[in-house]
């Protein structure tokens, strides 16, 4: 039913073999790096590579300051937590997103709230926040608060899924309004903008994830950047024992974590930042092929949205149905070419179930028809 797809992806790649959803490539100067990081034994918590490597971030997306981290969930949970996100407080996000961001709002101990998305960004929908904060909050003195818990809502996580940036300014001034910090996930939008500025430098905070998976990788790896210095210090702080600049005391002024990204991870960063204008092309340019491609079928390639510029991250297809979908997702990994489909939406799931949420009917929708399809760029 779907061998014209299988074929096309057959011939874009050149391969007969397994085809994986999304390969890191090393290009660069990572293999010199790493050597360098070695040779200079400099290779855990202190290094010359992490301080370049969260100069680049910073300059590439156009934010005052980067703090590097281990990973994107954890880069999160710190935005989290400066954000003054704690138990009896809540945190509004879509359900349609990795399980990492709702993960990382628990991790605070404050409860998620979920908020539909958008059928063509595939991300938080301005209009749905809106009716929610309207019909289910209080704002006084500035505050917002749950009408059903008295809880105060300090925080909203939009997600740029799939490196589709969502309607952010929106969601920004929406927020603005109410007194609630925005944090924006953009683990997966390295390299996309949405009207002219790089995602995750709308909002209080912004992050980003550099998993092997992501469009960039240092192995595992995470950022969290910001516009405001001292936010970027209590970031740095936190995620470094908050331990009290000494020659040689050992003084730590709160529980602060180890979440330092290593040297030798930032080394790999340092390389693959120098290669991301050139990868971003070529993602463009398969993403482009695709769409040439898909258009003349009845499957729908997801495109950038309005007055937005992706990095198409993971490639995908909006299928007629449910039936249609399993169907592709049967028929592509039977024949060795890796697909999947959407996560299961967060409020489906039995750890988040009893969260507060709107009707949902859009993530259920997409959840019901997307796919990824490979999207690794062609060598
Ligand atoms: C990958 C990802 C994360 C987490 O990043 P890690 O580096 O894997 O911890 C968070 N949110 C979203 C939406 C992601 O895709």
């Amino acid at each position: 039913m779907f061998e014209s797809a299988v074929t096309f992806i057959r011939q874009t790649y050149r391969s007969d073999g397994f085809i994986p959803l999304h390969a890191p490539v090393f290009a660069g100067n990572e293999k010199a790096y790493l050597n360098e990081c070695v040779d200079s034994t400099f290779v855990s918590s202190v290094g010359q590579f992490v301080d370049r490597f969260e100069t680049e971030v910073a300059r590439f997306t156009g934010s005052r300051h980067a703090v590097a981290v281990v990973n994107g969930t954890l880069a999160l949970f710190t935005a989290l937590k400066l954000a003054d996100a704690a138990p009896d407080t809540e945190v509004i996000t879509q359900s349609l997103t990795f399980a990492a961001t709702a993960n990382a709002i628990r991790y605070t101990g404050a409860a998620p709230v979920f908020i539909d998305v958008d059928r063509d960004t595939l991300g938080m929908s301005p209009q749905s926040l809106e009716a929610f904060l309207g019909g289910r909050t209080l704002t006084k003195n500035g505050r917002t608060y749950s009408k059903s818990t008295g809880r105060r809502i300090v925080a909203c996580v939009p997600m740029h899924t799939f490196g589709h940036p969502c309607r952010i300014d929106e969601i920004k001034t929406i927020c603005q309004a109410s007194g609630i910090q925005l944090i924006e996930d953009a683990a997966e939008s390295l390299g996309s903008r949405y009207k002219g500025r790089h995602t995750g430098t709308f909002g209080k905070m912004g992050i980003f994830s550099f998993n092997g998976n992501k469009v960039i990788t240092t192995g595992g790896g995470g950022m969290l950047v910001t516009d405001d210095a001292e936010l970027a210090r209590r970031a740095k702080h936190l995620t470094t024992t908050a331990k009290q600049p000494h020659p040689w005391e050992f003084i730590h002024d709160e529980v602060g974590f180890n979440f330092r990204m290593p040297n030798i991870n930032a080394a790999l960063g340092v390389a693959q930042m120098e290669k991301l204008p050139e990868l971003l092309e070529k993602k463009r340019r398969l993403a482009e092929r695709y769409q040439d491609f898909f258009t003349a079928t009845d499957l729908r390639f997801v495109g950038a949205p309005p007055q937005a510029e992706s990095n198409f991250w993971l490639n995908t297809l909006q299928l007629a149905d449910k039936t249609a979908r399993d169907a592709f997702l049967e028929q592509t990994n039977g024949q060795n070419i890796m697909t999947r489909p959407l996560w299961r939406p967060m409020h489906l799931l039995d750890i988040y179930k009893h969260c507060q949420k709107d009707s949902q009917k859009n993530a259920e929708f997409l959840y019901e028809r997307i796919v990824n399809i490979p999207s690794s760029v062609r060598p």
